[in-house]
């Protein structure tokens, strides 16, 4: 179900270079939030604009009713909430759109590969899997490392690919799921992937070559982020004779079976 409310910004608040934390006081999303789900936030710096901006809710406290998110500042958007104080009130529409499946037992070894703030759309999976997750985190360089610490504390085993080996793997984070597409028959591993495109590619690509499904978050520009406007359509592999169709991201996805994903 998802809410509309008008929400107390708690603290918001630098984490290191352009990534910002900002917590929202935002009880019912912060009790019906899944993991993978996204809010979409007006900006209320940015009021003259009529499209709010949509991020991957990080984490939340359903007892304190707060709903975290966490942001790159890229352009105009993440730029004026950066600047937003505490005590702000902003719009937020959510939990939005389908998330990550959490396995439901301990049976199934999950793991997560991420890149840049792509951890944070993994966090809730990581806190509710029965068994915790392995985390593949890649980044251009350690700089873009985030939340390393926050998902040891959840007793994840955490494996880092840099693109200049300033730390952990000098390469691709796909290098590191590999051992995991070969060991995993007959053992069962339920892969999740939240990054930049070409990451995601390559997982979904990696993923099918060894036989093995996943769950893939698109992050696609979208405008309403719920289903009305049809801007953030992708093309999804179907049964049909043309052999694929139209999703909405915000409402079919982000989150998609790496098996209907279509990369052109
Ligand atoms: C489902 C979903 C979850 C997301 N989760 C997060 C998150 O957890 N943290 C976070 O920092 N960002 C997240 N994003 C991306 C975020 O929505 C955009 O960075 C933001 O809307 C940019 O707004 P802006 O006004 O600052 O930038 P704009 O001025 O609109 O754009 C600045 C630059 O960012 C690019 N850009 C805009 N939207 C996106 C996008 N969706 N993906 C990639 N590049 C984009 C533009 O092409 C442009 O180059 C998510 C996007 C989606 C669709």
């Amino acid at each position: 179900m998802k809410h509309q409310v008008e929400s107390q910004i708690i603290a918001n608040r630098r984490i290191h270079g352009d990534y910002f934390q900002v917590d929202f006081n935002a009880p019912e999303i912060a009790r019906a939030a899944q993991p993978g789900q996204f809010v979409h936030v007006r900006i209320p710096l940015l009021e003259h604009r009529v499209l709010r901006r949509p991020f991957s809710i990080y984490n939340v406290e359903p007892a304190a009713g707060t709903v975290s998110v966490i942001y790159k500042v890229v352009g105009e958007g993440t730029e004026c909430l950066s600047q937003t104080p505490a005590d702000t009130v902003a719009s937020l529409l959510g939990p939005l759109g389908c998330g990550f499946t959490v396995p439901a037992t301990a049976d199934v070894q999950p793991v997560i590969v991420a890149g840049g703030y792509g951890c944070a759309a993994t966090y809730l999976l990581a806190r509710r899997s029965p068994r915790k997750p392995v985390c593949l985190f890649g980044a251009r360089t350690e700089a873009d490392l985030l939340l390393v610490k926050e998902f040891e504390a959840l007793g994840c085993e955490v494996r880092i690919a840099t693109n200049d080996g300033s730390r952990g793997h000098r390469g691709f984070v796909t290098a590191l799921l590999e051992p995991f597409l070969k060991a995993a028959q007959p053992r069962p591993v339920a892969v999740a992937a939240c990054g930049p495109n070409p990451m995601l590619k390559a997982v979904a690509k990696d993923l099918l070559l060894h036989g093995l499904d996943g769950e893939i978050s698109l992050d696609h520009a979208m405008c309403c982020g719920v289903g009305a406007c049809f801007a953030c359509v992708i093309k999804r592999k179907s049964d049909n004779p043309d052999g694929w169709e139209y999703a909405r991201t915000c409402i079919d996805g982000p989150v998609f079976p790496a098996s209907q994903t279509v990369w052109d």
